[in-house]
């Protein structure tokens, strides 16, 4: 391990374990579920426990705070949901007990947007999660939906917080607040203990000040490596082997590298300091030696909509569960009232949003519209994975080499797309369009134009590639811009140390 977590030893080890040393499943009880920090100007936290989870290897060592949608033993696990909200975990995530075998001392769960979805955090029965940047007078918002564990992280609470990037959720946060948040290649952290949002999107994700804090709690450690048999999309271990041998870890000299710069991503959404950020990131790249190439990744334009089709239809089918019987509160009439069982259980236990999307996932999925929505956008996923597989100079692992068959692709494709892939190391773009906007504007926006936040993010997820957004800070600007790197699947590693490299070079300047 790097010094990076500070493994610490002396009276602050020796108390931390004191308290630790009582049993996990004594300590919950119900004034636990009191001590949420409803005071919290920052409403980042839903219950915060200094005592409650040890370190499994017994030397503490950092903290960890978690998103409220992964499961911790004893702790109350209720994703920000009413329907949740008696609801305390009877096991612990993999990835909890994974970190904590690895020094990690739980302090807490944080707040978020009930069960994953937004971009703000505000779709929480917790209210709202305020963005520590804020001016007093005007709250900004943190990111979503893992803003809780984004501010954790830059107020100190934790090190390293726990978020799940679905769309963009760990991405978003980092990139309003000033943090850093990668999310791993799909099937590279255990999902089992997470409560599943859009199963095939759905990724456990990290936040933290500092790169090799992520690389030690991950990848030295040897998490990345390890396969869990009760999440049926962990990578098996030989798969992971075989994605290990064909992707260095080794990040080449600058002079080797080359960069994309997606054509599409520049949209007139974006806003001009983002674009500058985006620019200045850019050259100071090209001034080490990179090389910076514009590439096109055509299927970008729909991705948004096929992750707002697919997202909701497989969360529609997951909130089934749901109904007051087996998960959530039963309504006042209880089962007396003949068929309104589940409809008041669900009707009063969910927020607007989610009601929202279990109807789009719903409808979607119906007979009559599912030819033209969910099988449309399995279409534009496929093309959004190939775009992205056609531009990265290794090849994607999981598949035999693969030729492009120019006839898969629109007839309207500008010739330069169709030619040659121009072969790049790693994409750079902004995470998010804008700056974070404050609380008060997103009460007169539509729910679609928080959908817009996630432009950026949803591609990588889409093709269940590893991603990081890493702050930059315009020089004279108040607040930090998102900028993130997109990898090949399983270069996780190599994209996290271009990212640190990056940071360097920005520190730099
Ligand atoms: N904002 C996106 C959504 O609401 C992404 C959420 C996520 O990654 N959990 O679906």
């Amino acid at each position: 391990m790097r010094a990076s977590l500070s493994r610490k030893s002396g009276p602050r080890a020796v108390i931390c374990s004191k308290i630790c040393s009582c049993s996990a499943v004594s300590l919950y009880s119900r004034p636990l579920l009191a001590q949420r920090r409803q005071a919290s100007t920052l409403n980042h936290m839903v219950t915060t426990t200094e005592s409650f989870s040890k370190p499994i290897n017994n030397s503490f060592n950092y903290k960890l705070a978690v998103k409220d949608n992964v499961a911790t033993e004893g702790l109350p696990t209720q994703c920000a949901s009413k329907i949740l909200d008696s609801h305390a975990s009877p096991f612990e995530a993999t990835i909890v007990t994974q970190l904590r075998a690895n020094g990690a001392v739980v302090v807490g769960k944080t707040n978020m947007d009930e069960f994953g979805m937004g971009s703000h955090s505000v779709n929480s029965m917790h209210g709202a999660v305020v963005n520590p940047l804020s001016d007093k007078d005007a709250p900004l918002s943190a990111g979503g939906s893992s803003g809780g564990s984004a501010v954790a992280v830059k107020t100190g609470d934790a090190q390293i917080a726990l978020g799940t990037d679905t769309g963009g959720s760990v991405r978003l946060p980092a990139a309003y607040t000033g943090v850093i948040g990668y999310k791993p290649s799909y099937g590279m952290l255990s999902r089992h203990g997470v409560v599943p949002y859009a199963n095939s999107l759905d990724t456990v994700g990290v936040l933290a000040n500092s790169i090799p804090s992520i690389e030690d709690a991950i990848f030295s450690s040897g998490i990345y490596m390890q396969h869990d048999p009760n999440d049926p999309t962990s990578l098996r271990t030989a798969t992971r082997q075989r994605c290990s041998k064909a992707c260095s870890s080794n990040l080449p000299a600058m002079e080797k590298l080359a960069i994309g710069i997606p054509i599409e991503y520049n949209i007139a959404e974006l806003d001009p300091g983002v674009k500058a950020a985006w620019e200045n990131v850019a050259s100071q790249l090209e001034a080490q030696g990179a090389r910076i190439v514009p590439v096109s990744l055509p299927a970008t334009k729909e991705a948004l909509c096929a992750y707002y089709v697919l997202a909701p239809a497989e969360a529609s089918s997951n909130l089934a569960k749901y109904d007051g019987v087996r998960y959530g509160v039963r309504g006042k009439n209880g089962d007396s009232a003949g068929d309104t069982l589940y409809s008041e259980a669900r009707g009063s236990g969910f927020g607007e949003e989610v009601k929202r999307r279990i109807l789009l996932g719903t409808y979607s999925l119906s007979s009559e519209a599912i030819d033209n929505y969910f099988i449309q956008a399995q279409k534009v996923r496929r093309r959004v994975q190939q775009d992205f597989d056609r531009i990265f100079r290794l090849d994607n692992p999981l598949y035999e080499e693969r030729q492009f068959d120019l006839a898969d692709m629109e007839a309207d494709m500008l010739l330069d797309n169709k030619r040659g892939p121009p072969q790049v190391d790693f994409l750079l773009c902004p995470t998010a369009p804008t700056f974070a906007p404050q609380l008060s504007d997103l009460q007169n926006q539509s729910s679609v134009d928080a959908y817009i936040n996630d432009v950026f993010t949803v591609p990588a997820s889409l093709a269940g590639l590893p991603a990081v957004s890493i702050p930059a800070w315009p020089k004279d600007g108040k607040f930090p811009v998102g900028m993130q790197l997109i990898g090949q699947f399983w270069d996780d590693l190599r994209m996290l140390r271009m990212a640190e490299k990056t940071m360097a070079i920005l520190r730099a300047a």
